[in-house]
């Protein structure tokens, strides 16, 4: 994604990579297309690159302190951590300066020359080129540095690695270039300077800035200070981790500034969990659940990026083990009182620490969602669209928490317009129904159009509708709700006639169908191994055929994921169900009847495959011989 380096437009004579001059370098080419849309955008809140900018010095600093855990030397001589914003009225420039861990020419080319940040890299991908919904996805990213030059029209960065003698100078006017030389810096960490363009002078004002950092950044741990040149510097913040404070003390507006901080979102978190653990293990956690999909939800790694501080420092925000994967759309961190400082991830893996954590957040989030569910449906049907899908990895995948997830469930359905959850399914089940029907496929659209749903339609039995991939395997595993079986309505076996219709049912004209006999035979003698059997049905009221599962075989979409992933070669034989009430079927058996042989029989017997095996949209069996039969027929019809 972000391999491609900067390129050198001019290098230093000799070819060799000059340490005592400036160096002029290309942005990587995604880069140039992301700073020319920051440049021009119109966003209306252009005062939040102070944030992203405060940020990042927070996290310098957080990086920092972690490293001097194991490195002490690297933060020798002065661990108080701190941020110290500087406006100079005449120079017309705000410099954001920390002490944190500072970067070296290789860190400034690969941080601020390429797109180094994931989030980053995801937005640029979903640039549309169209102006305008280019600007307003900026706004659901946050592009983090680059967002200065939303209001600059230069920035540079004298920058020095905490343990590295030599101090660097990155400087830019975000068009395409930007330049690298050696600097002067007394002390380690990074010092960014804005130069406002002229519009935006506004920003100049100590007390608008001071207000800005109050909005946005007032949850930062460390001490962020502001100063006029040569002035006196105020702490404009409260300084303390936010998740220390008591959750009375807490505004919404921080609690959300905290969640972009942390998350890189810019959505609104759409649950916060704000709790202290004590007991056996202490530990705090501020989590949330965001309200929009994270753009790494279905990475392959399925990895947390809830953050562990221990004792108040950052730790890692890889492979901790305190969240479940099927709980990867949390953000957020959690502090551990108990865990060692120098604690390593092989160490966070196997620990009892680690796993009574997890548990306790496990327990927290469901207890949360379950509240949300109770509260307000229509909430959490936004949730469940967003991170069902995740969710119900838990269920396939073992949790001790199963039943509680399968109940917090939700599903699109024939009988209604939002989502379902299987109680409310329960509550409309009809008389004589003892099974929770549904059918499983790509699209809820066109499974409520399917030929099998069509005898439950008309006897007002709900079918859920199931469209994640990951249903077609906690469904069979967990095998019932309530004493109720699952039973997807593509199999046989499914005897509607016990159960009491909507409406009145039809009376059974079981002369008609014994009548039928000879059109079975016919079908079966033409169509041979490619159907498991032919059978009279009791599901179809409108198409005249459809295929069904045998009731101990695979479900149909079930063997069609597999054959996709190539677990499975051949599609196996299915059942055809011919429809007693059509009339192309009573015509046929009409023919059948008076001349089992008749060559018609033949051509109608794998058209009738065929048909079925275009409403489940499969291919037709041979497309030569499908075309050369329909065309036959048609002509008969014709003439
Ligand atoms: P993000 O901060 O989300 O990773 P940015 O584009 O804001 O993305 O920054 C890119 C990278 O530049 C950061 O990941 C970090 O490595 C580096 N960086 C930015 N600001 C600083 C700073 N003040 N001190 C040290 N490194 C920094």
């Amino acid at each position: 994604m972000a391999d491609a380096k900067a390129k050198s437009k001019k290098t230093a004579k000799g070819g060799k990579k000059s340490t005592t001059k400036a160096e002029t370098l290309s942005f990587q080419a995604e880069m140039s297309r992301l700073l020319d849309i920051v440049a021009h955008s119109l966003y209306s809140d252009k005062e939040v690159f102070l944030r992203e900018l405060i940020s990042n010095a927070s996290d310098a600093c957080d990086r920092l302190r972690h490293d001097a855990l194991v490195a002490p030397d690297l933060a020798a001589g002065d661990a108080d951590y701190r941020i110290a914003i500087t406006v100079d009225e005449a120079a017309k420039t705000i410099a954001i300066a920390d002490n944190g861990i500072g970067m070296n020419r290789d860190d400034l080319v690969e941080n601020l020359g390429t797109i180094a940040r994931s989030g980053t890299a995801a937005f640029v991908q979903s640039l549309t080129g169209d102006a305008r919904k280019d600007t307003s996805l900026i706004g659901q990213f946050g592009v983090g540095f680059y967002s200065a030059f939303m209001v600059a029209d230069s920035v540079a960065v004298v920058t020095r690695r905490a343990g590295e003698d030599t101090a660097w100078r990155w400087s830019s006017d975000g068009k395409g270039s930007f330049t690298i030389e050696p600097a002067e810096r007394e002390a380690r960490g990074s010092t960014i300077t804005v130069h406002l363009r002229d519009d935006d002078k506004g920003y100049l004002n100590k007390d608008r800035l001071s207000g800005i950092v109050k909005r946005y950044s007032d949850h930062i741990p460390f001490p962020i200070t502001l100063a006029e040149a040569g002035g006196e510097p105020e702490q404009a913040n409260t300084g303390a981790a936010l998740w220390t404070r008591p959750k009375s003390e807490v505004t919404e507006d921080q609690y959300r500034e905290f969640y972009h901080h942390v998350a890189h979102m810019a959505d609104e978190p759409w649950s916060v969990l704000h709790f202290h653990a004590e007991g056996v293990i202490d530990y705090r956690a501020l989590l949330f659940v965001p309200s929009m999909q994270p753009f790494d939800l279905f990475q392959p790694d399925r990895e947390s990026r809830v953050k562990l501080y221990v004792r108040r420092v950052f730790i890692t925000d890889h492979e901790t083990g305190l969240v479940p994967p099927w709980l990867r759309f949390l953000r957020g961190i959690v502090d551990s009182e108990d865990l060692p400082l120098n604690v390593s991830r092989e160490m966070l893996q196997d620990n009892p620490v680690t796993a009574k954590i997890r548990g306790g957040i496990v327990k927290r989030v469901l207890g949360d969602l379950e509240k949300k569910a109770a509260a307000d449906g229509e909430s959490f049907d936004g949730f469940w669209k967003n991170f069902g899908a995740v969710l119900k990895e838990g269920i396939y995948e073992g949790a001790g928490e199963r039943d509680r997830l399968v109940k917090l469930c939700r599903f699109r359905s024939t009988a209604a317009k939002g989502l379902v959850s299987l109680d409310d399914y329960i509550g409309r089940m009809k008389e004589g129904q003892d099974e929770i029907y549904y059918i499983s496929g790509e699209d809820a659209d066109t499974l409520a159009k399917s030929p099998q749903l069509e005898g439950f339609r008309a006897k007002g039995i709900e079918v859920l509708l199931m469209t994640d991939p990951v249903d077609d395997f906690w469904v069979p595993m967990v095998g019932a709700y309530e004493e109720k079986a699952f039973k997807s309505v593509t199999r046989g076996g499914a005897d509607l006639s016990k159960i009491k219709g909507a409406e009145k049912d039809e009376p059974q004209d079981k002369a008609g169908e014994s009548d039928l006999g000879p059109l079975v035979a016919a079908v079966k003698l033409a169509l041979g191994e490619k159907v498991k059997d032919v059978q009279v049905s009791d599901r179809l009221t409108d198409s005249a055929v459809c295929l069904v599962a045998g009731e101990h075989d695979m479900d149909i979409h079930m063997e069609r994921i597999l054959r996709a992933h190539k677990q499975l070669n051949e599609a196996s034989a299915r059942i055809l169900e011919i429809n007693p009430k059509h009339a192309l079927i009573k015509g046929l058996a009409e023919k059948a009847r008076a001349d089992a042989g008749a060559p018609v029989l033949e051509d109608a017997a794998w058209l009738l495959l065929d048909q079925a095996r275009i409403l489940e949209g499969e291919p037709v069996t041979d497309p030569v011989e499908f075309a050369r039969r329909l065309s036959k027929v048609m002509a008969a019809g014709l003439g």
